[in-house]
């Protein structure tokens, strides 16, 4: 019998049912098949050496594309398993999948993993590797899969087969070689060696059966894993990098914050901590009084029931904090201030006359995280964002969105990051909202872009239900990717809360709300930012921007006159009058990362100078200290 195949380009062959796409795509070109490591078919992924059966739309994935990632890290976690298997007998294998940046698989063993054994494992894996072991696929019935587990000592597996999967269903079986398997979805590799040798293993951690802990601890195995070998590399050495800048440690370094037990999750911020937090802060707020926004604050706790009309109550509840203090009342602290927004503009009657109507809060939003989840200022449970909501008609969508764009793309830019991806993600399938709406929003986001020249990406289907979204992604000096600022209409919450405005035909309308930021959590981003300048802030963001150092313990007294004068100015000033030598005055505040150091002697004090020297320059300029205020306040103007 013969089946149609259609490719990506549209054309259509006919070919013998039962053929693979591994001997399709062979038939195009012996280079081709050796690229291509699994296959889409009608949209699924598809074992390269599976049977096509009818008519169906082919996709060839080659080792480039991110699916093909997905199913080498996964095919990783197998050849591990194989390979621990076979060097320690007894071992029972239980699950292991792909992770972002390779896989990892939990194994039940009464003796620990040592690090000595990380090795022996990764070495047999090459082995299993280079023997290029046929992966194959085989079904079996529900019972056969039980018997067989039960026959090799695997508990594990068959108890997920006997209390996880229905009596009838059929379990897919994967074999490398001829004799080891694994009960697993799929799809694998055709062979052991498209694994490839660009995976490492990394850590053993402990984990929990079915990650309940009152069943059976097991042992995790995690692996680093990458379509190439270039690709490992240039990863362990971003996380090399990024271990060096680390943010908790350096924050620790420059006495930024710290955290302790006593409050999980939440930032004790120190004063220079605080003084870069409220740099970005005033920065912030500069930028958006230039853009129309009107800034507001709206209670930290508020009653469950307006959490419940607004729907949090229902989908974000198990996040959400709440107090116990009243046997009557409920209140929660906001996760999000929204809702705290639209009862702003809930107050009085609104005419289209006012809108748009922009609204910003750096409000403190508290969400539940997991313990294991946090990670000093880039994941907590309190924080503030640089929040905002917009209300407006729909015909207005396409200016606000432009507005928003250009004011988010300068304001990276002036913390140094050019290398923005944006992307639009659009309707689901699930939604709210007629399809006019819809098409109106999607295209004023897509518009908007378009208009101020900047490429971005579509992601179709990905939006919230209630409303298309942009989303801004940061890239920062060691390459890794931060998503900050977004962009998402809401079609719903207005609505949900009762907001409306009389049009200019007398009736009420639901305005279109936006929610928008541009950093994000303020706390996360001054973590990104202690990363991508590995502690070297930019003079204007510095919590010390200056430090005044006299040569003599005569200059004192100017040291502190200076200080003062430069405070005077605007500038985060400090003097350090203590007896230590000039030499290691300069080099203890510069191990500080303090911008500039203005050094100051008999001379300087006779003259009304200061001699500045900035941080990793050895050059050093002689100006009257009234210029030097000048210009140093000048110079911290660029954020505000
Ligand atoms: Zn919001």
């Amino acid at each position: 019998m013969s089946i149609q195949i259609t490719f990506p380009d549209g054309a259509v062959k006919p070919f013998d049912a039962g053929i693979t796409a591994l001997a399709i795509a062979q038939g195009i070109s012996p280079g081709l098949a050796k690229k291509t490591v699994v296959a889409k078919v009608n949209g699924q992924l598809w074992d390269l050496t599976r049977p096509i059966t009818a008519d169906s739309k082919l996709e060839l994935i080659t080792r480039d594309k991110p699916e093909a990632l997905e199913v080498i890290r996964h095919d990783g976690a197998h050849v591990m398993a194989q390979a621990v298997q076979e060097l320690f007998p007894g071992t029972q294998i239980t699950f292991g999948p792909s992770t972002d940046s390779g896989f990892y698989y939990d194994f039940a063993r009464a003796e620990s993993f040592t690090d000595a054994d990380l090795e022996k494992i990764e070495q047999r894996m090459r082995h299993i590797v280079k023997q290029d072991l046929p992966i194959t696929r085989e079904i079996w019935p529900h019972d056969k899969a039980i018997a067989h587990f039960e026959k090799a000592g695997e508990k594990f597996k068959a108890e997920w087969i006997r209390e996880g999967i229905a009596a009838d269903a059929e379990i897919s079986i994967y074999k490398q070689g001829e004799q080891w398997l694994d009960m697993c979805m799929g799809p694998h590799l055709p062979s052991t060696g498209k694994l490839g040798t660009a995976f490492k293993l990394t850590k053993v951690s402990g984990a929990y059966w079915r990650g309940d802990k009152n069943n059976a601890q097991l042992q995790r195995i995690y692996g680093i894993c990458f379509a190439n070998d270039e690709d490992l590399k240039n990863y362990i050495k971003q996380q090399e990098e990024a271990e060096k800048r680390d943010h908790r440690k350096l924050g620790r370094a420059l006495d930024l914050f710290h955290f302790q037990e006593d409050a999980p999750g939440s930032v004790f911020w120190h004063p220079k901590g605080w003084a870069v937090f409220q740099s970005l802060i005033a920065y912030v707020r500069k930028n958006l009084i230039q853009n129309g926004y009107q800034e507001v604050n709206t209670p930290d706790m508020m009653d469950r029931s307006l959490w419940e009309k607004s729907g949090h109550w229902e989908n974000y509840g198990v996040n959400m904090f709440t107090t116990a203090r009243d046997e009557e009342r409920v209140l929660a602290f906001k996760p999000m201030n929204c809702p705290g927004h639209v009862q702003v503009f809930n107050q009085g009657l609104r005419s289209y006359r006012e809108l748009p109507l922009r609204i910003s809060e750096f409000g403190k939003v508290h969400r539940f995280e997991p313990s294991g989840a946090l990670h000093g200022l880039l994941r907590v449970r309190s924080f503030t964002q640089d929040d905002g909501h917009i209300f407006c008609t729909p015909e207005q969508l396409l200016e606000e969105a432009v507005v928003f764009c250009r004011m988010t793309l300068a304001v990276y830019k002036d913390f140094g990051f050019d290398d923005v991806r944006i992307k639009l993600s659009t309707r689901p399938e699930k939604r709210i909202g007629d399809d006019a709406l819809w098409d109106k929003a999607e295209k004023a986001l897509a518009d908007s872009l378009d208009s101020l020249g900047i490429p971005f990406t579509i992601f179709e289907g990905e939006g919230a239900f209630y409303g298309p979204k942009l989303e801004f992604v940061l890239r920062d000096a060691i390459g890794r990717d931060w998503q900050c600022g977004t962009l998402q209409a809401d079609f719903n919450l207005p609505g949900r809360l009762g907001a409306e405005y009389v049009g200019d035909d007398g009736a009420k309308h639901v305005p279109v709300m936006l929610h928008r930021a541009m950093l994000g959590s303020l706390e996360r981003f001054t973590g990104i930012l202690i990363e991508n300048f590995a502690g070297t802030l930019p003079y204007w963001l510095s919590p010390v921007q200056v430090m005044v150092a006299p040569i003599v313990s005569d200059a004192d007294g100017y040291a502190i006159e200076v200080r003062d004068a430069l405070r005077k100015a605007g500038i985060r000033a400090e003097a350090d009058t203590s007896n230590e030598k000039i030499t290691y005055k300069i080099r203890e505040h510069s191990l500080q990362k303090i911008p500039v150091i203005a050094v100051v002697g008999r001379k300087e004090a006779e003259e009304k100078t200061v001699t500045l020297r900035r941080l990793g320059s050895e050059r050093q300029e002689m100006l009257t200290l009234a210029d030097a205020a000048q210009t140093l306040a000048a110079q911290g103007m660029i954020g505000g």
